[in-house]
């Protein structure tokens, strides 16, 4: 039974009853109505000419990027063929018959057939990394690669040995190990891209409830080549001071022990900061994205380590800030700070 749901500006049917464990027909997930809109407004910011949508089920992406973002030449692609269906049904229903056309492939084989695509999305249940080596293959220079990870406790740290399988690097359990298993997803993308002479940078990108994302431009010059190997590397940290440092290699020492490493992994920006400078779906993200630091802290840690008491929020940024650093909130985490400070300069400030 389909039902009629509404997101964004468009109306669309939906399988009535909704069980991501159980394979529902034509799945909708509400929970990523917010993945939808940042993608909705990355597509407006960048007007991709030739978007490739490949795990569609109702076709609200589609539908929501041609008629909020003014988007054309979408290929809106689901292998269900009751997903498919409907889809068919959500683009007359919205009439953006001229901006989308329904398919009914195979992922992988949608993104073997040569066509060049300016946007690829890869929105799968678990790790993207299984469709991403074909996205790659089929994305033009300049082209931005959108993928999205749920597999979130391996990437952050909770799986370590399933996040080496999936992704071959170490992820870390600690304070700020969502932005390192962004880090992660980033890298795994950038080797599979090094691969086939594609740099791909990240433009945009955010963790939010259970799910990661990251959009990465495609450029395919020596240059960008290099730029990419050498924006890679490990994050060090050490449990008992929470020291952090990037380094070229696993290994490290502080406070008389061996440290704790992350990696490898993406060490630089997660923002282009003339696109996010204009962001405001997510806070704290237009404030963050000036901070090139791949990594936050956390206030609650930081008083502790320090042995007093919190200290309002704000009021800790704005000291940080007042000793020349730069400092924001994070959308990591509400009680996460990031900053160019060291953890010493922040230790002495508390
Ligand atoms: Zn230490």
């Amino acid at each position: 039974m389909l039902k009629l749901f509404k997101e964004g500006n468009a109306e669309f049917y939906a399988s009535e009853w909704q069980d991501e464990s159980a394979k529902t027909p034509v799945f909708y997930n509400p929970v990523m109505k917010l993945n939808r809109d940042v993608a909705v407004w990355i597509v407006k910011q960048l007007k991709p000419k030739n978007i490739c949508l490949g795990m569609e089920a109702s076709g609200i992406r589609a539908v929501r990027m041609a008629l909020e973002a003014n988007a054309s030449g979408i290929t809106a692609n689901d292998i269900g063929k009751e997903a498919f269906d409907a889809m068919k049904i959500n683009i007359a229903l919205n009439n953006v018959e001229n901006s989308i056309t329904a398919s009914n492939k195979d992922i992988k084989s949608l993104l073997s057939e040569g066509k060049l695509y300016d946007y690829i999305d890869i929105d799968p249940f678990g790790t993207p990394v299984y469709y991403a080596e074909n996205a790659i293959k089929s994305l033009a220079d300049n082209g931005i690669l959108a993928v999205t990870a749920t597999d979130t406790s391996c990437l952050c740290g909770s799986y370590v040995k399933a996040c080496l399988r999936k992704y071959s690097s170490k992820p870390l359990n600690n304070e700020f190990n969502k932005e390192t298993g962004l880090r992660i997803l980033i890298h795994s993308m950038q080797e599979l891209g090094l691969k086939r002479g594609k740099a791909l940078f990240p433009v945009f990108s955010h963790s939010s409830s259970h799910y990661m994302r990251a959009y990465l431009r495609c450029n395919a010059s020596e240059n960008a080549l290099n730029a990419v190997k050498e924006g890679q590397g490990y994050i060090l940290y050490c449990t008992k001071c929470l020291h952090r440092c990037v380094s070229d290699s696993p290994e490290g020492t502080c406070c008389f022990s061996q440290m704790e490493y992350a990696g490898p992994l993406w060490l630089g920006k997660l923002w282009d900061e003339s696109l996010a400078s204009s962001f405001e779906l997510i806070p704290y993200i237009q404030e963050e994205s000036k901070i090139a630091v791949p990594w936050h802290f956390d206030s609650h840690r930081l008083a502790k380590l320090a042995g007093k008491p919190a200290l309002k929020h704000d009021m800790l940024i704005a000291g940080i800030q007042a000793k020349g650093f730069k400092a924001s909130r994070t959308h990591f985490k509400p009680e996460g700070i990031k900053t160019d400070a060291s953890v010493k300069d922040i230790i002495s400030l508390l």
